[in-house]
């Protein structure tokens, strides 16, 4: 059992890290936002057993947790989603003692990460369609989209044009770090930029159609 202390720590360290998470968030900032909502993550049980001590606080939403899920799609940041399930698999208290279904609403950022990938996709494939028709061709709600796009204008991945009377949005390139990444079926390690690793793609040594897995740089 932790001490009373150890729990105030870990209480006072995630306060922290959500007043971080939130200037950034003011301030447009994803990455920074979703950087200190991830390390937030092993403080949370803590916090919230301290704070269930201390003033018998019932909780509905965790806010770092929420940063992530609604932030991660924007930036087709899905190693974050999956340090959460970790944590999440490993502090089961967790998701138990918070009202919002925490596992629920997890499964649906990986499926909105999804629908941001096939717009951009559409959108980098075909440049000539208005923003209204490449919208159509995923399947999510046309608000979240659009709120989709505007953050994307904000972090410099997209920019809206006006052509003939109608609306496009041109993309441009995020993340063109270089990274590795290995195939799942038979372990060949390639490099590439990082959002050519997003779809599935033919691996050139087993020929599998696969999603290659980014690897962390040692
Ligand atoms: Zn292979």
């Amino acid at each position: 059992m932790a001490t009373k202390a150890e729990l105030e720590s870990a209480s006072r360290h995630y306060h922290h890290y959500l007043v971080a998470a939130k200037t950034a968030i003011q301030a447009g900032n994803i990455f920074a936002a979703i950087q200190n909502s991830v390390a937030s993550l092993s403080s949370i049980d803590g916090m919230m057993q301290f704070e269930r001590k201390s003033n018998q606080r019932e909780f509905n939403l965790i806010e770092t947790i929420e940063l992530i899920l609604t932030y991660s799609p924007v930036i087709f940041d899905s190693e974050s989603l999956d340090r959460l399930a970790d944590v999440l698999k490993s502090q089961k208290r967790i998701d138990k003692n918070a009202s919002a279904d925490i596992a629920k609403n997890l499964k649906t950022a990986r499926q909105q990460l999804n629908n941001s990938y096939q717009l951009w996709l559409h959108l980098l494939q075909f440049p000539n369609h208005t923003i209204e028709a490449a919208m159509e061709n995923v399947g999510a709600p046309k608000e979240w989209l659009t709120w989709l796009v505007q953050y994307w204008e904000m972090q410099g991945y997209a920019r809206r044009i006006e052509l003939t009377g109608k609306t496009h949005v041109q993309v441009m390139l995020p993340q063109d770090e270089i990274v590795s990444a290995k195939c799942p079926g038979c372990g060949v390690v390639g490099n590439g930029k990082k959002w050519q690793f997003w779809n599935t793609n033919t691996c050139p040594k087993c020929k599998h159609q696969v999603v290659f897995v980014m690897i962390k740089k040692q």
